[in-house]
């Protein structure tokens, strides 16, 4: 579909002026909560933008846990900061639990869906972040190459929101792209990777099948020809509520997301998906006779979508030779997970390609800024980096870090009058690690996960 144009400033005036202040976030998921926050606490008058009627993005919708907190193979965080906050509320309310990643992406953190919405709700609040809920960004307002406004669809019309700094944290690089920055997008021979719809199921005695057992019931059922399954691994696991099991098992392969009769048809096909998964597990697999299907994710999962092309693009080689920055703003241990297409997941990890080695590489600054727009950051899964590298740094700790990155950079260009390019990176790098970041964890002798 063809690029929008952005529109001037004169164009823009006859649309009502809704909001205006000093940063505005475009997206409410792990990355765009973790901007608003670090933003309003550093002082910016800040304004959160979500098309939903709730936060949390895919952490809501799609999941229940975090990965990214811990590498692999070790025992110590590697992401803290707002993220590390937000996790302590939700261990506090006994609605978290630390586990094993099945397949060894390190410890992950399981959490309730529901009360994660309410956290960040708690935590945007308790900062004195703005919030417009049910208020979907449509177009960008340049001044130049500076984006001024954004124009809002809202249930009384549109609205024209103004700030000094914006912060792309919409999963799909929509503001980079609308502003006219250098994207990488699906199409042609570009692959994504395939979209899930996830789901729970209530009445499950998850101790009755071990995930090896899983997989090989899986495997059998699909070959047997009695059961469509297009992936025959996965995950099932317990929850935060007892006898409920979430599971991350269907496939949706070769849908370019961006495209809206491909993505409502992914949607359809999610949802026939998990009906027969659930008919699989019910009738195959012991523990699950008498369970029942309790919800499908909000919407379908997207791995992958649009992606800045920016100052610089993290690599692949980047992840596996753990490679630090000057500009590290965050940091990541999680191994390359490349979902791929076909029925199988590749894994790949920091250092090395074999075991985990608990290593982890930087984050750099530059990879949230774009080139060609000012005033414009981007955070999250749609920072600018390769297939492969987003296939590791794109974990929900990440995004909260990089979200938490941008934003006290956005409050550091608002205070010091400059475009987020041009700030003072040490300042920034100062005011991440007193903000509870870390930057700068060295490579640790392997650990056995806790
Ligand atoms: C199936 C699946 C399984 C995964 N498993 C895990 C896992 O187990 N653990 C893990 O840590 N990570 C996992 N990931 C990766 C992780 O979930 C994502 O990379 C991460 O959640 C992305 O966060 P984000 O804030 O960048 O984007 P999102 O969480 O997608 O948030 C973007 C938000 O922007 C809003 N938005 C978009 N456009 C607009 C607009 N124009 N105006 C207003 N709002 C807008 C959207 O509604 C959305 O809420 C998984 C991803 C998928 C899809």
């Amino acid at each position: 579909m063809s690029h929008p144009e952005p529109l001037t400033t004169t164009e823009a005036a006859s649309v009502p002026l809704l909001w205006h202040g000093d940063v505005v976030v475009v997206g409410g998921g792990s990355a765009g909560c973790a901007a608003a926050v670090a933003a309003a606490r550093a002082g910016a008058r800040t304004l959160l933008v979500e098309a939903a009627g709730f936060l949390g993005g895919t952490g809501s919708a799609v999941l229940d846990t975090f990965y990214g907190f811990y590498a692999p193979g070790r025992s110590d965080r590697v992401v803290e900061g707002i993220g590390w906050e937000l996790c302590r509320r939700l261990l506090s309310w006994d609605q978290a639990f630390e586990r094993p990643n099945t397949y060894g992406a390190g410890t992950g953190v399981t959490y309730e869906p529901e009360a994660l919405k309410l956290a960040w709700d708690e935590l945007t609040e308790e900062a004195s972040v703005e919030t417009l809920l049910h208020c979907m960004v449509s177009r960008v307002v340049m001044d130049e190459e500076r984006i001024t406004e954004v124009i809002a669809e809202t249930r009384a019309g549109s609205g024209r929101i103004r700030a000094k700094v914006f912060i792309d944290a919409s999963g799909d690089a929509e503001l980079a792209w609308r502003a006219g920055a250098a994207v990488e997008r699906p199409g042609g021979e570009r692959r994504v990777q395939p979209l899930t719809a996830t789901f729970r199921l209530g009445n499950v005695d998850v101790t009755a099948t071990p995930p090896g057992e899983l997989h090989r019931l899986m495997r059998a059922a699909a070959e047997s020809g009695d059961f469509a399954l297009p992936r025959t691994e996965g995950s099932a696991h317990r929850t935060v509520l007892p006898g409920v099991v979430h599971t991350n098992m269907t496939r949706v392969n070769g849908v370019n997301p961006l495209d809206p009769w491909e993505l409502s048809a992914a949607e359809r096909l999610g949802r026939r998906q998990v009906h027969e998964y659930t008919r699989f597990l019910r009738s195959r697999v012991p523990g699950y006779a008498d369970s029942y299907l309790l919800g499908v994710s909000t919407r379908i999962g997207v791995r992958e979508s649009r992606r800045l092309v920016g100052r610089y693009v993290l690599t692949r080689d980047d992840v596996l030779s753990a490679r630090r920055f000057d500009d590290d703003v965050a940091q990541c241990g999680a191994p390359i997970e490349d979902h791929a297409g076909g029925s199988s997941t590749i894994w790949q990890y920091v250092g090395g390609d074999g075991d985990p080695t608990g290593m982890t590489y930087g984050v750099p600054y530059r990879s949230l800024l774009p080139e060609e727009v000012s005033g414009l950051l981007v955070a999250g899964r749609c920072l600018s980096a390769t297939h492969d590298a987003h296939a590791s740094v794109r974990s929900m700790a990440q995004c909260m870090a990089m979200g938490q990155a941008a934003g006290a950079a956005a409050a550091i260009a608002v205070s010091a009058g400059r475009p987020p390019a041009e700030i003072d990176v040490a300042e920034l790098r100062t005011a991440l690690m007193d903000g509870g970041a870390l930057l700068d964890s060295p490579s640790r002798p392997r650990t056995r996960e806790p």
